[in-house]
């Protein structure tokens, strides 16, 4: 899907791979050629097509980072967002039975679809007749979203953007760091959080019982300044060219207004921060 943000990643961190991928970065052994379906196993795909759900560096052109597809799952792969969520479900039921991508309009007419599809939402079970036995199905695609905030937020990216010091790094750093009891309440509180997302105005209320976001924002600041000197970490420049020093911590984002409710930033926790935290 050219020009479209997906998994967090812009249209143009997206084509950093694209391009990657055509100067050789696969390395010189690698082909997609003869690669079957990576979602439905279909032997019969166009060489050239792929799907990848992680554009984050370093590059990986193989699972799970990314996918030799064929057309039809891709192409339903990117549409999921914009059908009915039972479409998707339906698609996934026909590919659990064997079914190829290119088979399921030709199985599914427009009508049936529609009927199946009425029959899922109102929670009936529907019986799907197996096609061909499945080799190897991981399921991958199960596991994804169908929150189209997905196309634009981090928390959907499998990696951050930025490559990240490994766990003993950040385990050291935070030992240096000596947070503080209520900076450790942040942070598990961060690290706890819905798809590891908060605001400094629910740190506030959560953890401090304050109506301030900006004494989270203050605290919060403070602790990811001393972590990030632990670890050496060069900050992201704000758009004033001022350190965030929060970008050691996780990557920030301003989601769309939601019935003309301006939202406040969001903070997502990077992985390996949460996993540090939490062990
Ligand atoms: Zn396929």
């Amino acid at each position: 899907m050219s020009g479209a943000s997906y998994n967090g990643y812009s249209w143009k961190q997206r084509e950093l791979i694209l391009k990657a991928y055509r100067r050789g970065e696969a390395g010189p052994d690698f082909t997609l050629e003869g690669k079957p379906c990576g979602l439905c196993g279909d032997p019969n795909r166009a060489p050239t097509e792929w799907h990848s759900e992680d554009y984050s560096q370093p590059f990986t052109f193989e699972p799970p980072q990314s996918y030799p597809l064929c057309k039809a799952c891709h192409l339903r792969l990117h549409k999921r967002f914009k059908q009915p969520a039972e479409e998707w479900k339906l698609f996934c039921r026909h590919i659990d039975a064997g079914g190829y991508g290119s088979e399921f309009v030709p199985n599914y007419p427009l009508k049936r679809r529609r009927e199946l599809c009425a029959r899922i939402a109102a929670g009936e079970s529907i019986e799907i007749e197996p096609i061909r036995p499945r080799e190897d199905a991981t399921g991958w695609w199960r596991e994804l979203t169908l929150d189209p905030e997905s196309l634009n937020a981090p928390w959907a990216r499998p990696r951050p953007l930025r490559a990240r010091p490994d766990e003993e790094a950040y385990r050291a750093a935070l030992e240096s760091a000596q947070p503080s009891e209520q900076e450790w309440a942040i942070l598990h509180f961060h690290a706890e959080a819905f798809r590891r997302t908060t605001t400094m105005r629910e740190i506030a209320r959560e953890v401090l019982r304050s109506e301030r976001p900006q004494t989270a924002n203050l605290l919060y600041g403070r602790l990811a300044k001393r972590i990030g000197q632990a670890l050496k970490w060069k900050p992201d420049p704000r758009s004033d060219g001022t350190p965030f020093w929060m970008s050691v911590i996780a990557e920030g984002w301003q989601p769309p207004s939601k019935n003309r409710h301006r939202r406040d930033y969001e903070l997502v926790m990077a992985p390996i921060v949460r996993a540090v935290v939490l062990s």
